[in-house]
């Protein structure tokens, strides 16, 4: 074999060849450096494994066992069962999805090492457990005695014959023709300084490591370089966005925003004032505005958003309003109307699926600078859509929106401010990582009268008990939310089963009271009147998808029922509890979760319980999560965090953001040592972002 170097491509190294090149570039492994940083998914070492007798409920645990049966249960929820046993008992392992493909792959007498959760449902079982075949593992793990590395596997790389031991001894091998090449772009002080491992012994030592203690160095000192590449995009865009100098020029706070507040329904928090004037403040400066509006549910941030819009209308300026749902756009659209308009104001509301005469009417009177307020969906960031003079944009639920698209709004303006809205409060970790190049702004108080809502979970068996329940709230003139899941990979069965629910509810339940159904599906005209009846009072009863998750505000519905609780994510769970305990009556959230539950699950829940706290609650669905999934990152177009683990490495978050802006503080004057780190970080942000995602 010739030379091999780190840029070396992929399919020369022996044992790869072209068809099994191909499977790794499709996980993002084209060359040799590629799979150095292709990372084990866990390790395991004989000291690890537990005998399936030792066995408990609620512990994650390691066995190794031999394939005693299997079976495809068909049921409500069909599922595969295999039975592992070894000299100790056995336990059942359960899949309840890609099991038609995993079924065949498990035989009678087959030793495998599975890890997972255990859980305890009519008998001890792992669901949805990981698994290695034996043969694979046996010679390292059980001959040689070394912590083996389990790295990441999909079934295309099984079928280009990428098992679990390929895996390792091409990896390996990597490492012996190339070990010695490796140099690290980070000068030697600031190793010392942060004690960290070097490049080349990080590598060595993740991918066979000498004790558990060297992998978690090793790990940290690729987190290190991980969150030195997201700083370094993070700050750019910042640099990007605020080296500019505003084309207009703001007055200070004028007679019209005066009179819009005291003309307010309500009088404003002290923290709603305070978030109002810093934004006002920062429209006035000359570089644009970029500023993060947080807060937890219902703490009233649109409000705030309009003030903002206000005044720019004040000095002559645009603002487009942009919300991720219909529902959310035109219930802002509805409250604000008439307000704005008693002010002089012009409001236009525009979704994808507005007549186009109609659009074509609002985007020329965009254009002329007719209106002054434009509410809408994405549908804004389309083409036609051109401003007079575009000077604010605000975009709420921001989270729901990727850096590209805010950059689209941003980029139908010279240089307009930018307030993004997040009513999911995020973790001052997290905020640094993801929006880093934003300033924020906290709004920490709820308007006054508002009590937490009380919140419980219970299981699908105690539903009957919460029928009767529920009457006697609904005889009390009380009016129910009812919430199912809506995810996109099973859209059509999660609107299916909403829907054969609503019937349900509808004739079998509550046959004395009227039930309405709202879905992203339903026809814009049906919804509307479905959620105005339901403010009305006229419907005592709503059964909902997600759709009414983000912003929706109806205070006259105090108790919300969460079906398949255990199919949300706890932040979700806040935001959707957010929807009730708005008016004068104190909220209720029941959630009912359909077992057998994960453990993360039940942690999910009892959080959900126990804790009315915006911000505690985002801090632990992140803990349970981790960040790639708290937000879904990729939503962000930040890359994915693969090794930092942010509730653990936030202080190399703040250590790495140092070390960029120190090298962006110091622009021309920077010595060679710095240009190459920058020069380094440039190129690797760049093949990033052109690589295919793992998973
Ligand atoms: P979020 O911050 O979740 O977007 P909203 O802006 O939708 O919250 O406000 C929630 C509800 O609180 C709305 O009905 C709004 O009119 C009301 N509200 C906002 N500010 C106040 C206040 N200062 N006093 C009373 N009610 C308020
Ligand atoms: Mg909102």
């Amino acid at each position: 074999m010739s030379e091999m170097n780190l840029e070396s491509e992929i399919q020369y190294l022996k044992g790869v060849g072209p068809k099994r090149a191909d499977a790794l570039s499709r996980i993002g492994i084209n060359n040799i450096s590629d799979l150095l940083h292709f990372l084990p998914r866990r390790y395991l070492d004989r000291s690890m494994i537990t005998k399936i007798g030792h066995l408990k409920a609620n512990m994650t645990a390691t066995i190794i066992g031999r394939v005693l049966g299997k079976g495809i249960l068909k049921g409500r929820r069909s599922r595969l069962e295999v039975m592992i046993g070894d000299d100790t008992g056995y336990i059942a392992l359960i899949w309840f999805e890609g099991y038609k493909y995993l079924e065949k792959q498990f035989n009678k007498g087959d030793l495998y090492a599975v890890t997972g959760p255990i859980t305890y449902f009519q008998q001890l079982q792992i669901v949805h457990p990981e698994i290695e075949r034996m043969e694979d593992l046996d010679s390292e793990l059980i001959h040689t005695g070394r912590i083996v590395p389990v790295y990441p596997s999909t079934s295309e790389l099984k079928q280009a014959g990428l098992t679990g031991r390929v895996m390792r001894r091409i990896i390996n091998l990597a490492l012996e023709k190339v070990g010695g090449k490796l140099t690290d772009y980070l000068p030697s002080n600031m190793i010392m300084d942060h004690k960290l491992y070097s490049l080349p012994q990080a590598l060595n030592q993740i991918h066979y490591p000498e004790s558990m203690d060297n992998i978690e160095s090793a790990r940290r000192r690729l987190a290190f370089d991980e969150l030195l590449e997201l700083q370094y995009l993070v700050l750019s865009v910042r640099k990007y966005h605020t080296g500019v100098i505003k084309k207009h020029k703001y007055h200070p706070s004028g007679d019209m925003v005066k009179r819009f507040i005291t003309g307010l329904p309500f009088q404003l928090t002290l923290d709603q004032q305070k978030a109002a004037y810093q934004i006002m403040d920062d429209m006035q400066r000359e570089r644009p505005m970029h500023r993060l509006l947080q807060g937890d549910v219902g703490c009233g941030k649109t409000v705030v958003a309009l003030i903002a819009a206000v005044y720019a209308a004040e000095n002559k300026l645009q603002t487009a309003f942009m919300a991720p749902t219909e529902l959310l756009a035109e219930q802002h659209y509805t409250n604000w109307e008439l307000k704005l308009r008693q002010k002089g104001l012009t409001s236009a509301l525009l979704f994808g699926s507005t007549a186009t005469a109609e659009r074509r009417i609002i985007e020329n009177r965009i254009t002329s600078g007719d209106i002054d307020i434009v509410f809408g969906t994405h549908a804004l960031l389309s083409d036609p859509v051109q401003f007079k003079r575009l000077g604010l944009v605000i975009i709420d639920e921001q989270h729901r929106f990727g850096v590209l698209q805010r950059g689209k709004l941003i980029g139908k303006g010279e240089h307009p401010d930018t307030l993004v809205m997040s009513a999911t409060p995020i973790p001052r970790t997290l905020a640094l990582t993801l929006y880093g190049d934003l300033d924020i702004t906290t709004i920490k108080s709820m308007p006054p009268g508002r009590k937490p809502t009380k919140t419980f979970w219970r299981t699908a068996a105690s539903r009957p008990e919460m029928y009767i329940f529920l009457k006697s709230k609904l005889e009390q003139g009380d009016q129910l939310f009812f919430i199912y899941p809506l995810v996109e990979k099973s859209e059509k069965l999660d609107l299916k089963a909403a829907e054969d629910e609503y019937k349900r509810l509808k004739a079998e339940i509550f046959p004395e009271y009227k039930v309405g159904l709202v879905h992203g599906r339903v026809k814009k005209e049906s919804r509307e009147k479905t959620i105005r009846d339901f403010k009305n009072g006229r419907l005592k009863i709503l059964v909902a998808t997600t759709v009414i998750e983000v912003g929706i505000d109806i205070p006259a519905a105090s108790i919300m029922v969460i079906e398949h609780a255990e199919r949300f994510g706890l932040s979700q769970l806040h935001q959707l509890r957010g929807r009730v305990g708005r008016g004068n009556k104190p909220g209720l959230a029941i959630a009912i979760a359909e077992p057998p539950l994960s453990e993360h699950a039940e942690q999910r829940l009892n959080m959900f319980q126990a804790s009315s706290n915006g911000f505690e609650i985002a801090e632990s669905d992140l803990k349970l999560r981790g960040p790639g999934e708290f937000f879904g990152t990729k939503q962000h177009g930040l890359p994915e965090l693969k090794v930092a683990d942010l509730s653990i490495d936030s202080d190399l978050l703040q250590i790495t953001r140092k070390i960029i802006a120190g090298l962006f503080a110091k622009d021309k004057n920077l010595d060679s040592v710095g240009k190459n780190m920058l020069k380094y970080l440039s190129a690797k942000v760049h093949s990033r972002r052109k690589m295919t995602r793992f998973g």
